[in-house]
């Protein structure tokens, strides 16, 4: 008899949801993680009064009522629209591309005047499966030059060319006035930051933080009937098969007075400037942005990772993806563990979709176990 029926590598979004829905279930859950802290990615921190978005800003948005109704058990959100800006040399334009951006770059006005601009820039291909062929088939040559190559270079540090064109699909592309980053039906931040909603989800449950897995995993692996791992799927199995590529960053955070920038993200596009963007925590609440004299600024850096560092971006282009498919036979025979997450799925999943998979994994798994019992 095994002290808990499952082991939970990683209280990210996925381990963090799993947990909740087995507890809920009647299981016993254990949860580690190797960092010190819960929550993942989307780990915030209130320092001088705001509340700092430690790896990067994280926007909630989903279509999915379900999920929305999920997320909005363990958290309060606020209405925050992400409305972002792309400062390229010295001029800030509206962002994503959008009609006010076609206007600040051509001084056109209407969706028509925009749409027989496009159609002379546009620069047709018949089959545009990589990023810059697609992107240049959408909206011509400068308008990628001005928004797109210098910031995608800086954040893959590779050839647009060689990069699949889902990238930048995730993307809008809108001959209106509307500048939502996202198509979504919801949108909003955590009022309270996303670590308490991480706690309220974990709430009852046991949590080790600062346990690395792998360099205790016999010990660990006999403490619960399964495991749910979120972790790297290279690393579990080894590396047997090579090394999946990933990006990894760095977050330069600065206290300063006053308000830096007048929004929460600001994208450096130009290929000069180091960073790729830089966000101002306290406008991811804006109503309470104004009221705060102090301000926290963090520019992103992006970076080739190395093990040791933090993975944050898989890198899905077919050399990459071919070797996933590898370790994914490997994790479908795999009857104690569940695979689950940005890492172990290796997709370039938002939060909502990494909650979905969790509760579609957590679904089928406690169905299983339910219907054996
Ligand atoms: P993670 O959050 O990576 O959690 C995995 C956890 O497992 C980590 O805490 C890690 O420490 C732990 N772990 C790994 N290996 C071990 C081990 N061996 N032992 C113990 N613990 C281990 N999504 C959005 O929807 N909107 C956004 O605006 C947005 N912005 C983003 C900005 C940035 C810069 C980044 C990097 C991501 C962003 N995302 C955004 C995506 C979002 O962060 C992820 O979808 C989500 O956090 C992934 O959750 P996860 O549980 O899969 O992984
Ligand atoms: N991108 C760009 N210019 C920008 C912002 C994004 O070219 O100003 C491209 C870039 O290739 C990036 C991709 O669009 O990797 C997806 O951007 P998103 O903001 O969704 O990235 P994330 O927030 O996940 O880092």
């Amino acid at each position: 008899m095994s002290d808990y029926d499952y082991l939970i590598v990683g209280s990210g979004l996925f381990g963090a949801t799993f947990a909740r829905q087995a507890t809920d279930a009647g299981y016993k859950c254990l949860v580690i993680d190797k960092r010190e802290h819960i929550g993942g990615n989307v780990y915030s921190e209130k320092r001088e009064g705001i509340d700092v978005h430690v790896y990067g800003a994280h926007i909630f948005h989903t279509s999915n009522d379900r999920i929305w109704e999920y997320v909005n058990r363990f958290a309060k959100f606020n209405n925050y629209i992400n409305k972002p800006k792309v400062r390229f040399e010295d001029n800030v334009y509206s962002f994503p591309i959008n009609l006010m951006t076609l206007h600040q770059l051509w001084g056109v006005t209407t969706p028509a005047e925009a749409e027989a601009k496009l159609e002379e820039v546009r620069i047709p291909c018949e089959n545009p499966d990589n990023l810059e062929d697609w992107i240049l088939s959408q909206v011509g040559r400068e308008v990628y030059e001005t928004f797109v190559k210098g910031y995608t270079m800086k954040q893959w540090q590779r050839d647009p060319k060689e990069l699949p064109a889902s990238i930048i699909k995730r993307l809008p592309i809108r001959l209106t006035f509307d500048e939502n980053y996202f198509f979504d039906k919801y949108q909003g931040i955590p009022v309270e930051g996303y670590t308490s909603m991480v706690q309220n989800m974990l709430e009852g449950i046991e949590v080790r933080t600062g346990v690395d897995y792998f360099a205790d995993k016999e010990a660990l692996d006999s403490l619960a009937e399964k495991i749910v791992f979120t972790g790297k799927i290279d690393e579990y199995y080894d590396f047997r098969f090579g090394e999946l590529e990933y990006r990894t960053l760095r977050f330069e955070h600065e206290s300063i007075d006053g308000d830096f920038q007048g929004n929460a993200v600001i994208n450096y596009t130009h290929p000069e400037v180091p960073f790729t963007r830089i966000l101002e925590h306290k406008h991811f609440q804006p109503q309470t942005a104004a009221a705060i004299p102090n301000t926290i600024i963090t520019r992103e850096y992006s970076d080739e990772y190395k093990r040791g560092k933090t993975p944050y971006y898989p890198i899905n282009n077919d050399k990459n993806n071919k070797m996933y498919k590898k370790y994914e036979v490997l994790a479908r025979n795999e009857p104690g563990v569940i695979f689950g997450g940005r890492l172990a799925e290796y997709k370039y999943y938002d939060m909502h979709q990494v909650i979905g998979s969790a509760l579609y994994k957590s679904r089928k798994e406690l169905e299983k176990r339910s219907n054996n019992s």
